[in-house]
């Protein structure tokens, strides 16, 4: 996960200071020694850290902590504080126009992720805001970005307008906002032309193309890999042009934060969108409490709650209540659950929100094997109908049977059959107790 040793740091720091009845100013500098370490390690801007930690040392020995009665606790509120400050505050919303369609440019440098996000962005807009955007291939000099973006455009059933590589992005732009309103898109994507580096001849198109298509919003793609030179670009991008939202992409990858730490306060343009991965759904909006909260391990719950509400079918949730309810769960139930926990993305990423859940010891490094759950498939699979109906059918032939079919040793079988068995007690447990018969404690 991005942010991993930035996280285990941080989150190693303020372990120490948590549980504190009595915070001196000592302790203070010793925590924000480390915390500036830390960030820089983590390739913050150098200029960045330092505002940071002073700002916190400020606050952190300040009244509002020193006379609190869990002075621990409120200087971890301020750190969580300042980082989501850092990295924008609020969540910033994408505009609309009064007077449709709204015009979005997208620039940034070739490779950072460009045409992919223009197509992410427009596969959101249509599914979260139910919008109706026109795909724009603007960027004639890329000799495979045309033909990208039309891919991109019938993978999702969209319409890409295109005058191939001979015309001038000026003129697409132009007519491609002409259609726009003639077919009734209420959002228009221009995918702009990139370069290996900022250069003025790249700069005075993309001003060019501003100037004929009054855009309502432009945003900056860049990789989140390349660190500070990210945050370079965006400055430079931003003195140009008048950036209004930053999308850092591959924050899927190993990167260690830097970028998304230091945009903000470097260009101060907000990060709007992140990407996280090559797929079309890969992108979510940047929320930059969630984050802060993420990077010091209180977890990410609200981002997994929407993940949940996005991807899980809500009519089978109900029935699934239901038969918990009536203790009538199957092995075709538990199937059926495992399908709609994979359509929630991989699974190392899901366990990322969980809170401290890179403090729980060996979680880090089992890699949470994807696999497993295909095998877990493989062995239910194999049953009869008869067999997940009712599991105490199934005796030790049926078990050879089972794993034979299914290619697995006939341990995990066992292993599975085992905890099938454990999650209906539990279950059990759980409905006596909220029908007010269990014991105290038990679940937390
Ligand atoms: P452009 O030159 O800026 O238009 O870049 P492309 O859209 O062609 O993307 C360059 C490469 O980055 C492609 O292989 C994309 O699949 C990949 N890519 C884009 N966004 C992401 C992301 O968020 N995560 C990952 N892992 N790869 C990405």
């Amino acid at each position: 996960m991005a942010f991993e040793g930035l996280a285990d740091r941080l989150q190693n720091t303020i372990q120490k200071i948590r549980g504190k009845g009595k915070v001196t100013e000592q302790d203070v500098k010793e925590m924000m020694r480390e915390v500036r370490l830390a960030l820089l390690e983590a390739d913050v801007n150098f200029k960045v850290v330092k505002d940071f930690v002073k700002r916190v040392s400020e606050r952190a020995v300040g009244q509002e902590v020193m006379k609190s009665l869990t002075p621990g606790q409120q200087v971890i509120k301020v750190v969580k504080e300042e980082l989501t400050n850092l990295m924008g505050g609020e969540q910033s919303k994408i505009a609309v126009s009064n007077r449709p369609p709204t015009v979005i440019m997208m620039v940034g440098l070739q490779g950072a992720g460009k045409t992919t996000t223009t197509g992410k962005l427009a596969n959101l807009l249509r599914k979260k805001n139910n919008r109706k955007p026109l795909l724009v291939a603007a960027d004639i000099y890329r000799p495979a970005a045309i033909k990208q973006l039309e891919t991109l455009g019938k993978q999702l059933s969209m319409p890409v307008f295109s005058l191939g590589d001979q015309v001038s992005p000026v003129e697409i732009a132009k007519q491609a906002i002409q259609k726009a309103k003639e077919d009734h898109h209420d959002y228009v994507l221009i995918d702009t032309a990139g370069r290996l580096h900022v250069d003025e001849a790249l700069m005075d198109e993309l001003k060019q193309v501003k100037e004929i298509s009054q855009p309502d919003e432009i945003f900056l793609v860049v990789d989140a890999m390349t660190g500070q030179d990210a945050v370079n670009v965006a400055q430079s991008f931003n003195e140009q042009l008048g950036l209004t939202g930053v999308v850092l992409t591959k924050l899927d990858g190993d990167t260690r934060g830097g970028a998304a730490l230091s945009v903000k306060a470097v260009t101060n343009t907000p990060i709007k969108f992140v990407g996280l991965g090559e797929k079309l759904d890969a992108i979510e909006a940047f929320h930059p409490e969630r984050m802060a909260s993420r990077i010091l391990g209180m977890g990410d719950v609200l981002s997994l709650i929407e993940k949940a509400q996005d991807n899980v079918d809500q009519e089978k949730a109900k029935e699934l209540e239901q038969k918990l309810k009536t203790m009538n769960f199957t092995f075709d139930d538990f199937l059926d659950q495992l399908g709609q926990v994979k359509k929630m993305g991989p699974l190392n990423e899901i366990l990322g929100m969980l809170p401290g859940a890179n403090k729980i010891k060996g979680l880090k490094d089992v890699q949470v094997d994807d696999k497993q759950i295909a095998h877990v498939e493989a062995i239910i699979q194999s049953m009869t109908r008869a067999e997940r109906d009712n599991p105490d059918l199934i005796n030790a032939s049926r078990k050879k049977r089972i794993a034979k079919g299914s290619g697995r040793p006939i341990q995990e079988v066992n292993r599975l059959l085992k905890q099938f068995e454990d999650m209906k007690k539990m279950m059990k447990q759980m409905t006596n107790m909220s029908k007010g018969k269990g014991k105290k404690g038990g679940f937390k």
